[in-house]
């Protein structure tokens, strides 16, 4: 039999390659398998090639960014808080900066310096590392873990660390791998979905594909009543709502059902109805010789005007020409210009995979199984997803920091 590992972590990732680092320095012989070709391929496409490893603010602002089971979390945001994740970086020689949103990058922009700053840790405390190594099945037999690669090779450890992932990018490595081992262990799996994502509509939107909208309201309406409401900027696809605020609803509505469910939109947030009524009186007198279809591109991007016309209904008759209940009806369509929602994007499209290993059945001071001893589970594989402004990270990070912090004799 091959040597017998101190600790082994499945998954070369974020939350794997800091697990490690942590564990080695606690003195554990340790060994990351990753099936990639290289370290931390997710990495490297994070914040847009640049990395946004964690967000500067407080552990508050951190729980309050997180959508599912955020209390989980208080715990790990305490031991290995955003301040000590920058540190960490830093002391390992890695300048960082803030931007906007407290939002923190490497100050060269690279991801790659911050792959290269988790390696050159994994080194300093003597981690291995096995790469293009599949792992495919796991079992425990009395207090060791027996790991299975694709070729059948065998790995074995006393403490496993699963570091394996969420679903979404499976270009980057994503597999099932971790809700496989957990649920053979006896694990519940909460159902993966995509979180992150654009929100598909059943209308055809090519024609306003790349349009941007900025300082709009999108709320999604569902069946059952309840409402989700955020400001900012938009983005739609070929075939969806994209950009920040799409991604972020399709975060929070993914745990409901989309049937019947409404995109609202309201190009003019800041005035209400009644404001809009007296301005567009106003500019109706004014401008009365102007056509409807002239007007509108006063009001709206370009791109939009047309479609937004055609909804309208309405014949492209002067200013002076419509009638009150004509001017109602286009300020009523400003306010709550409406798609029906198909569904969310495919999980593989999600910035974050949403779902994973129930929280329930994991310490949340160590990130041990509660029915395994000595098995732990960081990062993306659990059930645990946050909005865009590098709360995701900090999550692999934290948890990570307390598996490798934990591990036990
Ligand atoms: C495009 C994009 C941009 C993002 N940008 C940001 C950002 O700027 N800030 C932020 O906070 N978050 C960002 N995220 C989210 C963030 O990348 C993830 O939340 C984070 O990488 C999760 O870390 P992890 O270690 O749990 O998983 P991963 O980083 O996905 O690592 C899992 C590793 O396990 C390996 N693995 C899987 N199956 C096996 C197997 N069978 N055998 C061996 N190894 C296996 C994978 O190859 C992978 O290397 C972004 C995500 C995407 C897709």
């Amino acid at each position: 039999m091959s040597e017998i590992y101190d600790c082994i972590v499945i998954g070369g990732g974020a939350s794997g390659m800091m697990a490690s680092i942590f564990s080695a320095k606690n003195g554990y012989k340790t060994l990351v398998l990753e099936h990639n070709e290289k370290l931390g391929k997710k990495l490297y496409i994070t914040g847009k090639g640049r990395c946004n490893l964690t967000n500067n603010s407080s552990i508050e602002n951190h729980l309050e960014n997180i959508v599912t089971n955020s209390k989980f979390m208080y715990t790990a945001l305490n031991a290995f808080s955003p301040k000590m994740v920058m540190e960490f970086f830093t002391d390992a020689g890695l300048k960082l900066k803030t931007e906007r949103g407290n939002r923190v990058f490497p100050q060269s922009d690279k991801s790659s310096d911050v792959i290269n700053t988790l390696i050159d840790q994994m080194y300093n405390f003597s981690v291995k590392y096995q790469l293009n190594c599949e792992i495919q099945r796991v079992e425990k037999i009395n207090n060791i873990f027996y790991i299975y690669d694709k070729n059948n090779v065998i790995y074995t450890t006393y403490r496993l660390i699963v570091a394996t992932g969420g679903l979404s990018y499976s270009g980057t490595g994503a597999t099932k791998i971790g809700y496989d081992i957990a649920r053979n262990f006896g694990h519940n799996i909460i159902r993966p979905k995509s979180a992150l994502c654009p929100i598909l509509l059943k209308e055809h939107t090519v024609a306003l594909n790349g349009l941007s909208l900025k300082n709009v309201r999108l709320t999604i309406v569902l069946n059952n009543g309840k409402e989700f409401s955020e400001f900012g900027e938009m983005l739609f696809t070929y075939t969806a709502l994209s950009g920040p605020i799409a991604l972020e609803l399709s975060s929070k509505i993914n745990k409901y059902s989309l049937n019947n469910a409404i995109a609202r939109i309201d190009f003019k947030p800041a005035l209400s109805m009644e404001e809009l009524d007296i301005k567009f009186q106003k500019e109706f007198k004014s401008f009365a010789k102007k056509d409807l279809r002239t007007y509108l591109k006063t009001l709206l991007p370009n791109k939009f005007c047309e479609y937004f016309f055609i909804r309208t209904g309405l014949k492209n008759i002067k200013l002076a020409d419509l009638t009150k209940e004509n001017r109602l009806h286009i300020i009523n369509l400003l306010k709550k210009f409406d798609f029906s929602i198909k569904s969310l994007d495919n999980i593989n499209v999600g910035i974050v995979t949403s779902g994973g290993v129930d929280v329930k059945e994991i310490n949340s001071k160590t990130c041990e199984s509660k029915l395994v001893s000595n098995l732990y589970f960081v990062g993306e594989v659990l059930d645990i997803d946050a909005l865009t402004g590098g709360y995701n990270l900090q999550i692999a990070w934290s948890t990570a920091y307390l598996a490798g912090n934990n591990l036990k004799g």
